[in-house]
């Protein structure tokens, strides 16, 4: 028998009393939403004005994507969960620590539980790279869309996924490879009737269109015909975002980019300061690793104050922070967060040095995220909510509290 209450994270879900389908879709601005409807491409999405529930939530700080669904699917920040980025500084091994690690991760996620209590869960990727972390220690299905054709029983709890989704497994930078995670969502569904599925996708094409142009759009028809046959299959859906997105560029379209350690290095002596990038990561083509947030390692005998003014004084920054001061304010864990936050201004990115980012891979101008101008995101169901907490601040990692404890 099923429990009527889980715990998890001191936050308590009741159990699913329907399919449950949370999709995490990477870099969607409420704006690549609306406008899709506005083109009359999104009929569904259009259509749950009448009968869904949509919020603006707020995502995480820095907006990036492995803090966020981690978020999600701990329904914790991460103050709480540990991943605040893909790298930080180890200062004691004096080395760049990749993150992707799931013996970084701090928490138990919902999913896990969930299936430790008895359900039956689907977890679907579109990079391999959130795989571990979304499926850590959690029994049942979960596998990537770049790996489909690697996934096993005895590794990802399911096989053959290539012949059951009916596509080849995508090239990593293109939009089939998040179509892949919606049409697995769909067969799952149908085959396996999984009591709850986490669907997250790529951001490929929201780093390269804006919201109402043609790829944008078909992004979201494709999108909008998949959510249409989980919901006709009887799912309740939620769907939020990792992060919104934001062009980041001047009004031609060139990138506006602090090269914060260029001038550090011209500032301070050499060696003094570290600046890391948490956007940083095996997979930049899309973005050359510039994005609106950063930390700041120092050393003797730069003066903390000196280069958070420094800093704040530069055009396109937004905010300078203090570590403790930045912990606060965005919820993130203390000893994996530098002695300094940097976030940049909505047109802005932060670069280390100009030598370290190689651009030649951006065919489009640059569309990023990671700052504060790129924490709204929506959160929709396809199900009335009934009366929800009057002013309260909606998270994206209220996602299974919105699905299991207010959906009707
Ligand atoms: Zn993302």
């Amino acid at each position: 028998m099923s429990p009527s209450t889980l715990t998890v994270n001191r936050r308590a879900y009741a159990w699913p009393r329907q399919p449950l389908a949370v999709v995490c879709v990477d870099g969607c601005e409420p704006e690549y939403i609306n406008q899709a409807i506005a083109c009359g491409r999104a009929p569904f999405l259009a259509a749950l004005r009448e009968n869904g529930t949509c919020l603006t939530a707020d995502c995480v700080v820095p907006s990036f994507t492995n803090p966020n669904n981690l978020s999600i699917v701990t329904g914790a920040p991460p103050a709480v969960h540990g991943i605040c980025g893909n790298y930080f500084w180890d200062r004691d091994a004096g080395a760049e620590v990749m993150m992707n690690d799931p013996k970084y991760l701090r928490a138990g996620t919902i999913l896990a539980a969930l299936a430790d209590a008895g359900a039956k869960v689907a977890v679907v990727t579109a990079k391999d790279k959130l795989r571990a972390l979304l499926g850590h220690r959690m029994a049942g299905i979960c596998f990537s869309a770049e790996k489909a054709d690697e996934a096993t029983t005895a590794g990802n709890g399911i096989a053959g996924v290539p012949a059951l989704v009916g596509m080849p497994v995508p090239p990593v930078y293109s939009a089939e490879l998040s179509e892949f995670v919606f049409a697995a969502g769909v067969k799952l569904l149908e085959r396996e009737r999984p009591d709850v599925m986490y669907l997250s996708t790529t951001d490929y094409v929201q780093h390269k269109a804006a919201p109402g142009i043609g790829a944008a759009n078909d992004f979201y028809a494709m999108m909008d015909r998949y959510l249409a046959r989980l919901d006709a299959l009887g799912a309740t859906i939620v769907l939020t975002a990792d992060h919104g997105m934001n062009a980041k560029t001047d009004a031609f379209g060139r990138p506006n980019i602090v090269f914060l350690q260029d001038i550090l290095d011209h500032a301070y002596p050499s060696g003094t300061t570290r600046v890391i990038l948490p956007i940083t990561d095996p997979y930049v083509v899309h973005h050359g690793a510039l994005g609106s947030f950063a930390t700041v390692y120092l050393s003797s005998p730069v003066d903390l104050a000196d280069a958070a003014a420094r800093i704040a004084a530069l055009p396109g920054i937004d905010v300078v922070l203090p570590r403790r001061e930045a912990c606060l304010r965005f919820e993130l864990p203390e000893d994996r967060v530098g002695d300094l936050v940097v976030v940049s201004e909505r047109l802005t990115v932060i670069g280390t040095s100009r030598d370290r980012h190689d651009l030649s891979g951006l065919d489009a101008p640059l569309r990023s995220h990671g700052g504060i101008s790129e924490q709204q995101v929506p959160l929709i169901a396809n199900r009335g909510a009934g009366a929800l907490p009057a002013g309260r601040r909606w998270r994206n990692f209220d996602a299974f509290d919105l699905a299991l404890n207010h959906l009707q």
